[in-house]
C-alpha cells in the first residue's frame, strides 16, 4: 500500500482493543470528513460465524485450509454513505448474525490462524485503494497497512470498555452478566494481545487517545481533529494556523477539567406550550418547507391519531439531527397543539439562538444531572396535560439500529398515565448520518406513525407487578411499539420483540 501523497486522499487506520469505541467512533469520524470506513472486525467475524455454522474448528487437522476457503464467501457491503457495515454471506445480509454471543466467544480462536490472517490481508488492503478511508482493528497500523498516513489507536481500560458494553446490552451495574461481560473482554484481550502472528498493539508511530472518561463526541472530536490536522500537514500547512494537531497529549487535555464539573445553578425554566404560538407556527412552516426540499418525505400511519387534548408522549426512534423537526415541525402543523422538547441547557443558553430554542420550546436539562433533571421536567409537561416529545435512546443511533434504552419513557407513561404516540423514522440515519454536517439531498425518509395506546391499558397486570418490573414492562412495550413500525435493519436490540409480539397477537 502507498501512503497518498494528495492530503486529501488520506489512509487512516485506527487500532484498539475490543470495546474501545473504534467503530463507533470511526465511523462518525469518517461521516464527518466525507471519508469511507471499514471495520475489519466484520471479516473476522464473518469468517467465524461461517465456520461456527459449518462446524469447522480452527485447530482440527484442516482447520486452517477449510478457514480459509470461508474467505471468498464473505463480503462487505456499503450501506450508502460509504460505510462497509453490511456483511453479506452468500448474498445473505448476516450484520445481525456476526454480532452475536456465540461470534464473541470463537472469534479470538478463529482470527489467531495465520493462513487465515494472511488471505484476509489482501482483501484489506484492496479495500483501502483510492484513499480517503479510515479503517479499523488490532493490526492495521503494524500489519496491514503499515505505511498509513495517520495511525490511530484508541485505548480505554478494560472495565470501562466493559461498562461501555454492558450499558449497551442493558446489563445492569453488578450484575453476573456484567460480570460475565468482563471477563469475556478480558479474555479476549489477552487472546488478541498474546498471539504470536500480529498481535494487537499500537504502532510505535501511533497517536495514542485514552478514551477513559472521555464522551463519545469528544473521542469522535479528537479523532477527526488528528485527521484534518494530518490533512493539512500533507497540503503543507503547518498546524499552528489552525486547530492543535491531536497527539497523546492533547487527548489527556481534552478531558473534562474538575472545575468544568461543578454543579452549575439550575437553568431556567422555559414555559411550557401548549396551543401552537407564533413561533413555533413560523419555524415550523420554514423547516417543514426544508425538509421537503431536501429530503424525499414520506408520511405513512395516522399522524392525526394523537388525541387533541391531555398528556401525550410521541416516542421515537433517533437516528438523525432532522427527527425533532420531522416529528414537531409537522405534528404542530396538524394539531394545532405544540410538542415540548428536552434539550441540554447550553442550546437555551446560546446568546443568540437561545432564547429562540425556548420558543421552540425547549426545556433546558442539565447534562451532569441529566436523569433527575430531565425526569422531573416531562413530568411538569405531562402533568399539565401538554405533548412531550421523547427519544428514549438519548442519541442519535450511527447505524440506524434501536439501542438498548433506559427506563425514562416506561416510568414516564406509568407515573403520567398519558397516551404514548409510537413514531419512526425510517432511514434519517442515511439521509443525515450522525456527526455529518449537512444532510444528503433526495434521500427517502419515511415518518411512519403508530397507533396510539396506554401503556397501562395493554400490559396485563402492570398495576400489582413491583414498581421495577413494571417500569422495565412499559419500556419494553413502547421500544417494541416503535421498534414494529421500522424496518427489520433498524429494529436493533428489540427486533426479537418486535417476532414475539406478532407471535402472540
Ligand atoms: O473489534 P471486533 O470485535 O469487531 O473484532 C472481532 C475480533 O476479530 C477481535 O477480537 C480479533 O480477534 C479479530 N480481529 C483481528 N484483527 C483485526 C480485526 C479484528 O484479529 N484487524
Amino acid at each position: 500500500m502507498e501512503a497518498a501523497a494528495d492530503g486529501r486522499r488520506l489512509v487512516v487506520a485506527l487500532d484498539g482493543p475490543a470495546s474501545s469505541g473504534k467503530s463507533s467512533v470511526g465511523a462518525a469520524a469518517a461521516a464527518q470528513l466525507g471519508y469511507r470506513f471499514c471495520d475489519t472486525g466484520l471479516l473476522y467475524r464473518a469468517v467465524t460465524w461461517l465456520a461456527l455454522r459449518r462446524g469447522i474448528e480452527p485447530d482440527q487437522p484442516d482447520g486452517a485450509e477449510r478457514l480459509v476457503a470461508l474467505v471468498s464467501e464473505v463480503q462487505l457491503l456499503d450501506v450508502g454513505d460509504g460505510r462497509l457495515a453490511h456483511v453479506s454471506v452468500g448474498g445473505e445480509d448476516v450484520t445481525t448474525e456476526v454480532h452475536g454471543p456465540e461470534v464473541d466467544v470463537a472469534v479470538s480462536a478463529v482470527s489467531r490462524v495465520p493462513e487465515l490472517r494472511a488471505a484476509l490481508l489482501q482483501r484489506q488492503r484492496a479495500i483501502v485503494d483510492g484513499g480517503r478511508i479510515i479503517m479499523a482493528g488490532r493490526d492495521i497500523g503494524t500489519v496491514v497497512l503499515p505505511d498509513a498516513d495517520l495511525k490511530l489507536f484508541l485505548d480505554a481500560s478494560v472495565e470501562e470498555r466493559a461498562r461501555r458494553r454492558s450499558d449497551e446490552r442493558g446489563e445492569a451495574p453488578d450484575s453476573a452478566a456484567a460480570a460475565e461481560t468482563l471477563a469475556e473482554l478480558r479474555r479476549r484481550d489477552s487472546m488478541d494481545s498474546s498471539r504470536p502472528v500480529a498481535p494487537l498493539r499500537a504502532a510505535p508511530d501511533a497517536v495514542v487517545i485514552k478514551t477513559d472518561g472521555n464522551a463519545f463526541e469528544m473521542t469522535v472530536g479528537l479523532v477527526v481533529d488528528a485527521i484534518r490536522a494530518r490533512e493539512r500537514a500533507s497540503a503543507g500547512v503547518t498546524p499552528a494556523a489552525s486547530a492543535p494537531a491531536a497527539s497523546a497529549p492533547a487527548a489527556k487535555e481534552a478531558r473534562p477539567t474538575a472545575a468544568a464539573r461543578v454543579r452549575r445553578p439550575p437553568a431556567k425554566p422555559t414555559k411550557i406550550v401548549g396551543k401552537v404560538t407564533w413561533f413555533p407556527w413560523l419555524a415550523g412552516g420554514v423547516l417543514r418547507f426544508l425538509a421537503r426540499t431536501i429530503l424525499r418525505l414520506r408520511v405513512e400511519g395516522d399522524p392525526d391519531a394523537v388525541p387533541r387534548e391531555g398528556a401525550v408522549i410521541v416516542a421515537g426512534n433517533h437516528a438523525s439531527s432532522a427527527d425533532p423537526v420531522l416529528v414537531g415541525a409537522f405534528l404542530n402543523a396538524r394539531l394545532g397543539r405544540c410538542v415540548n422538547w428536552l434539550g441540554k441547557r447550553e442550546l437555551v443558553e446560546t446568546p443568540i439562538l437561545g432564547p429562540f430554542m425556548r420558543m421552540v420550546p425547549i426545556h433546558p436539562v442539565d447534562r451532569e444531572a441529566a436523569d433527575l433533571d430531565a425526569f422531573r421536567t416531562a413530568l411538569r409537561i405531562l402533568e399539565s396535560g401538554n405533548i412531550l416529545g421523547i427519544f428514549p435512546e438519548g442519541t442519535r443511533s450511527i447505524d440506524g439500529a434501536l439501542k438498548p434504552v433506559r427506563e425514562g419513557a416506561g416510568v414516564l407513561a406509568l407515573h403520567s398515565g398519558a397516551t404514548v404516540m409510537p413514531v419512526a423514522l425510517v432511514d434519517s440515519d442515511l439521509a443525515w448520518p450522525k456527526g455529518r454536517l449537512l444532510p444528503r439531498f433526495g434521500r427517502t425518509v419515511t415518518v411512519r406513525w403508530g397507533t396510539p395506546f396506554r401503556v397501562q391499558d395493554e400490559v396485563p397486570g402492570i398495576a400489582s407487578m413491583s414498581r421495577k418490573d413494571a417500569n422495565a414492562a412499559a419500556t419494553r412495550l413502547i421500544m417494541t411499539r416503535i421498534a414494529a413500525l421500522l424496518p427489520p435493519r433498524q429494529r436493533g436490540v428489540y427486533a426479537a420483540d418486535v417476532e414475539a409480539a406478532a407471535a402472540s397477537s
